[in-house]
């Protein structure tokens, strides 16, 4: 359902506790064990129901409430992280930054904080960089991005191949992984494949890791597979869950049978 909605209604949605975290499984494509999370917003609108961040998120991005809702999803991903990781397992979260909310300083202090005071290893966290808007102040965004890369934590640009993301953006940014967007997943001409090898290339050459999101048929999985991605997420292994359910999915053996 549509909705037309306002700052003022967002505000208050988020003061409400009403914006909360979905986590989308990722696999390792050789192991197929699910590897990582990624956090996806959702609104629990009294009226609505469940809004899609497509309808709130570019409304979030054009006032300040981008900041409140991304600090949110950082704390929900990252609490989630302690639950899902133990001496035996290590599964990442994956959080999506708006470019909006790099022209502060916020992100990084609140990066920094969670990192230093928790046992969690700082490459537990991937920030997926989502270039809905252009990065204007480039050689700022890169500053920050470099001190994130300093105390260890992953950068992604998400939705690569599409909008602004190219092959000049990473030279210019500080990332560890490319995120192949789903079009180019799911396109399965000729002369996709060929882009998206191309990527895949680009990648390796340059040690990124490649994650294909996206991944609906066992065709997609197994061309992601030949070009040597690393991580594949989608349909195939798992629509986004709640907390609980990750934890369940994550876990192998005896938990999962608890209540099956
Ligand atoms: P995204 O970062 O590209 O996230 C992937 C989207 O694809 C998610 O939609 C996910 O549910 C959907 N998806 C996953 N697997 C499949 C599949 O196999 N097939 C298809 N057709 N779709 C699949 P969702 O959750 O509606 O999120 C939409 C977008 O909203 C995200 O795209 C991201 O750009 C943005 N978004 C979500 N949460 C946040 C957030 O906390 N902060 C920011 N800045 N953006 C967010
Ligand atoms: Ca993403
Ligand atoms: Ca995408």
């Amino acid at each position: 359902m549509s909705i037309a909605m306002t700052e003022n209604e967002l505000r208050t949605a988020i003061d409400a506790d009403q914006i909360f975290a979905l986590y989308q499984p990722q696999v390792d494509v050789t192991s197929r064990r699910v590897v990582a999370g990624e956090v996806l917003a959702r609104w629990r609108h009294p009226d609505a129901g469940i809004v899609s961040p497509l309808e709130f998120i570019p409304l979030a991005e054009r006032t300040a409430l981008i900041d409140d809702i991304g600090l949110r999803m950082l704390q929900a991903g990252w609490q989630a992280a302690q639950r899902w990781n133990t001496p035996d397992m290590h599964v990442g979260v994956a959080v999506n930054v708006s470019p909006v909310q790099l022209t502060s300083e916020r992100l990084d202090e609140a990066v920094s904080m969670l990192v230093q005071h928790t046992g969690l290893p700082a490459d537990t966290l991937t920030l997926e960089i989502t270039e809905s808007h252009r990065i204007l102040d480039v050689p700022g965004v890169a500053a920050r991005l470099e001190s994130l890369r300093e105390l260890g934590v992953g950068i992604s640009i998400d939705d690569f191949g599409v909008g602004y993301s190219s092959m000049e953006r990473v030279e210019e940014l500080p990332i560890s992984e490319i995120k192949i967007d789903i079009s180019m997943v799911q396109d399965d001409s000729d002369a996709g494949y060929a882009a998206f090898m191309e990527i895949a290339e680009y990648a390796h050459d340059r040690a990124l890791r490649l994650v294909a999101e996206g991944v609906e048929t066992e065709a997609q999985l197994e061309r992601v597979d030949r070009l040597h991605c690393d991580r594949a997420q989608g349909w195939l292994f798992g629509e986004p869950l709640d907390d609980a359910a990750f934890e369940r999915a994550v876990r192998p053996g005896p938990l999962r049978g608890l209540d099956d």
